[in-house]
């Protein structure tokens, strides 16, 4: 891959309409690839066809529309790129980092949490299946050292993806690629340079530079923005019934996203296209709070 230029995107699951939290995402990643001279790239994660429905796709496109943002090429799709997944499965099992795993999830319940509070996987099918088993789902061996990197709102990272993860799901039992694997192909075949996202991804980002250095590709740089809670405390998401965002004026949510990033544009009335070319104008990474103390201001 040749990256010479910053490209970023704004990936979001169609899992439900766009909140505060997933406006974040985008106005954050948005910013920062049109402050740097760069492209950005929308990118529907439908992978888990499951949990997707086309209606949220369709909506958050709209949502996106209404605030004005503008975005590079045509809109990605993760459903369409089976074949490419599929691809990069076999290459990384051909290189002999994926094995079949015949453990139920029942099997692994009561293995310590890790650092995403899912139980570190111990290896059991690792050098080989147990007798009279078969493979229900894919994983990729992780090594037992320190993937670190630093990112431009956290800082240093670091992790250890045996002793924090285990070895992790590539391909599921149903038969689905996992987020893991699809993330990291399609930001190496977008060539993406820089992902800004939330911070709920900051402790994905060791599997993703793993996935990079298994495929021999360069990762790209990593900024994670600070997360929009609720009242009580919790991300803003579906499951903890994050409003949609009214598109009726868009103005007062983008405001309420910039003050989030630590952007205060003072004059009130302005056009939306004034205040995104304010905002371009006086983006500064550097300046995003790593933690948000505020909860959710709409
Ligand atoms: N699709 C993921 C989400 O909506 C974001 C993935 C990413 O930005 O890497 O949470």
């Amino acid at each position: 891959m040749n990256r010479t230029s910053y490209r970023g995107r704004f990936a979001p699951s169609p899992t439900g309409e766009l909140h505060f939290g997933s406006l974040i995402a985008a106005v954050g990643s948005y910013l920062d690839a049109k402050a740097n001279g760069g492209e950005w790239i929308v990118r529907i994660e439908d992978v888990d066809i499951t949990r997707c429905r086309p209606e949220y796709e369709t909506s958050i496109l709209q949502t996106l529309e209404a605030f004005g943002f503008e975005w590079d090429g045509p809109v990605f799709r993760q459903s369409g790129r089976r074949e490419y997944y599929r691809d990069v499965f076999e290459s990384l099992k051909k290189k002999g980092f994926v094995y079949g795993c015949a453990c139920t999830r029942k099997e692994i319940a009561d293995f310590a949490s890790g650092i995403d509070g899912a139980p570190v996987y111990p290896g059991t099918c690792r050098n080989g299946l147990p007798p009279g088993k078969t493979a229900r789902a894919w994983r990729l061996r992780v090594p037992d050292r320190v993937i670190a990197f630093d990112d431009a709102i956290q800082g240093h990272q670091s992790q250890n993806l045996e002793k924090d993860v285990g070895d992790f799901i590539l391909l599921r039992t149903d038969g689905l690629f996992a987020y893991q694997l699809a993330v990291a192909a399609d930001d190496i075949a977008q060539e993406i340079s820089h992902v800004v996202r939330g911070a709920d991804l900051l402790a994905s980002t060791p599997r993703q530079i793993w996935l990079y250095e298994c495929l021999g590709e360069k990762a790209p740089a990593y900024a994670h923005l600070p997360l929009a809670v609720n009242e009580a405390g919790e991300k803003l998401s579906k499951q903890t019934r994050a409003k949609p965002i009214r598109t009726n004026d868009p103005a007062v949510p983008l405001r309420a996203a910039l003050r989030f990033l630590n952007l205060h544009p003072d004059k009130t009335g302005s056009s939306l296209h004034d205040l995104w070319n304010w905002a371009i104008m006086n983006w500064s990474v550097e300046n995003v709070p790593r933690k948000q103390t505020i909860k959710s201001p709409i």
